[in-house]
Formats: C-alpha cells, structure tokens, sequence
C-alpha cells in the first residue's frame, strides 16, 4: 500500500482523544476484524468515506469511548484509516482481555446474512495492509480472529469467513482470479450493458448468470444482445425502475437486490417474505432505513404508487395504511412484522 491510501487522523478530521491508554500486549494476540454493523451502508462513492469515519469517532466519543474504538478502519476502496493506531489500547473488542490483546480493524461495510455490503478485492487486501502494519510497526501476534471469536457478537458478518479461510494473513495472493459465491452482488463494474451493437464484456455474463438464477430465460454468454435486452426491459418494469434496456449501476443492483417476484401470472402468494428486518417503519418522524427501499419496491410491485427512496413518510404511510385496511391487518399506518410478511405473502387484488 502505497503512503496515499493510508488517510492519516488529520487527513479525515478526527477530534482529539480524550485520554490514551497504552496499555495493550498486542504479541500475546494479534489482531481483531469488525465491521461496522447490522445494516448494509451501501457506500459507493470514496468521497463519503471520511464522513462516516468522523460520524463513528462521534457515536463513540460521545458515548463511552476516549476516542474511535478501532486501531484502523479500512474502506471498500481500499483506503485505510488511521484510528487509534499503533501501541494504542482499543476499546472495540467487548471484553478486557480481549482488549490487552488485540489491536481492532474495521471494514466499512454491514450487513445481516439476507444482505451483505459486498466484500470487495480492494477492501481484503487494505486489512491484509492493516494486518501487516500492525504486526511490524505495532508488535502485534499471529492471530487474526474475528470479533465473534472475543465475545458473542455477529460481527464481523460476511467477513468471518475471510478470517477463517486465512484470507487477511499478509503475503497471501491478493484474490481478484477468485469468482464471488454465486448470489453475491458485487459492485457494478462501470460499463453500461446496451444493445444494439451488442456489449461484450465479462459483466454481461456476470448479470446474465444472475438474472437465469432469479429465473428469467437467458443466454450466459457474456454478449448483451437481442434477448439479453428484451429481458432487462421486462426485468425493468416489473422493479419500478427507468425502462432504457440498459444495465446501469441501478438496474445492476435490482438483479441482486429486489426481491424476486413471480413470473407474470402475478400470483405471488407462494412467495416467501425475506426475513422481517427488525425495524418498525413508523412516520412521523421519517425512518430512514435499507429495507424501507425493499418493502417500498415490494409495494411498487404490488401495483401502489410511491418513491422508492428508503425513508418511510407521509405517502409510504398512506400506502401502508390502505393496505392494511385492504387485508385485514391492524390499520396502524405502521410497518412491523405482520405488515411486512403480508406485502409478500397476501394475495394480490
Ligand atoms: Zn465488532
Ligand atoms: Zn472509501
């Protein structure tokens, strides 16, 4: 890693500690993996990674913490910020022991198992970067474990699997030749899919193969054609989305995550609700969350009329309140578990 993608504390605008503590054995340990959380953050411009950096130094100094809980936060880009840094105690691995021990590094990514923030080439090898500085500059041991590995928690979420397969031991092969799990999203690749003339490209099979794994009829070929086009068109109406026939960053994303809707005889009564998020849609005030997008875009589906912008307001509420009355549900214009299951589950009508 080069010295511009280390974003050094006055590079991203961190407050002063309140107190330093530098009292940490990190060579009986090593180093500890999180990441920031149960919701997905979706970040996909660099520019707004400092801000988040700055908005979780501020949840933690003006909770508990002294200063930012980890030692280095690294970014999906592939930046790494500077934390607390070397020879510094965290306050991010849940217990004392696990603090003595352990530097913590943070991925700027979230996310449950039903969605992850893709896990991207560039954000694997910051926190080998991390892992290694650690160990040369700040006297770090061998392990690499993930939070979950301290104390009971789900973090580090998809990135467990990467401690465990060893992918964030320094020196390893860097993993771009390593095709993603199948119904993984990655990041849109930066090409636009359009026909005529036919787009060849590697993403075209990427999408292709997505798009037959959510059912549609297509060719994996890696050339967006005749057909690939006629379903993207039909793929696009059906999601609410601007209908071009071309596979932007927006209906590039659909294809991982809008949820997948029956073929057009439009009974999807046998469908299954993604898992109730755990989050009541309630207004007022607005609630801003992801899976506030997915019901708006499950309800947008179903035929109802509103913005799929992932905040809950006064015209989601409407929507939520009429269709409650339509299917017998509690009327309370509030989205919880019950409301949620049945934007799936209840018969169109
Ligand atoms: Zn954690
Ligand atoms: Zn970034």
């Amino acid at each position: 890693m080069t010295a511009s993608r280390l974003i050094t504390r006055a590079a991203w605008g961190a407050r002063a500690p309140k107190k330093v503590s530098h009292d940490i054995r990190p060579g009986d340990g090593g180093v500890a993996v999180h990441h920031i959380g149960g919701s997905p953050l979706a970040i996909t411009d660099h520019a707004q990674c400092s801000s988040l950096v700055r908005s979780v130094q501020n949840t933690h100094m003006n909770g508990e913490y002294d200063d930012i809980a980890y030692s280095f936060l690294a970014c999906s880009h592939g930046y790494l910020f500077e934390g607390r840094g070397y020879g510094v105690r965290t306050g991010a691995n849940g217990t004392t022991d696990a603090n003595d021990r352990f530097y913590a590094v943070c991925a700027l990514t979230g996310g449950t198992s039903s969605t992850y923030d893709p896990i991207t080439t560039d954000l694997t090898e910051a926190i080998r970067t991390a892992v290694a500085g650690m160990r040369s500059l700040g006297g770090a041991g061998a392990a690499v474990v993930g939070h979950r590995d301290l104390t009971a928690t789900e973090c580090p979420g998809a990135l467990y699997a990467y401690v465990r397969s060893g992918r964030f031991e320094p020196g390893t092969a860097p993993d771009p030749q390593d095709p993603p799990p199948p119904g993984q999203e990655i990041p849109w690749p930066g090409v636009l899919l359009q026909y005529p003339p036919v787009t060849v490209h590697w993403s075209a099979r990427t999408w292709q193969q997505q798009m037959r794994t959510r059912g549609w009829t297509i060719g994996v070929d890696g050339a967006y054609g005749e057909r690939s086009r006629r379903v993207c068109l039909a793929f696009q109406q059906e999601k609410g989305l601007t209908v071009d026939g071309v596979v932007g960053p927006e209906t590039w994303q659909a294809a991982w995550r809008a949820p997948v809707t029956a073929p057009a005889d439009g009974d999807t009564s046998h469908l299954d609700a993604p898992p109730w998020p755990g989050v009541l849609f309630t207004y007022p005030p607005f609630t801003r969350h992801p899976a506030v997008t997915t019901w708006q875009t499950r309800m947008r589906v179903r035929g109802w009329s509103l913005d799929a912008d992932g905040v809950y307001g006064s015209r989601s509420r409407e929507v939520c309140l009429a269709f409650q009355k339509e299917k017998g549900l509690t009327a309370d214009g509030i989205v919880g578990p019950a409301t949620w299951q049945a934007a799936w589950t209840a018969r169109i009508t």
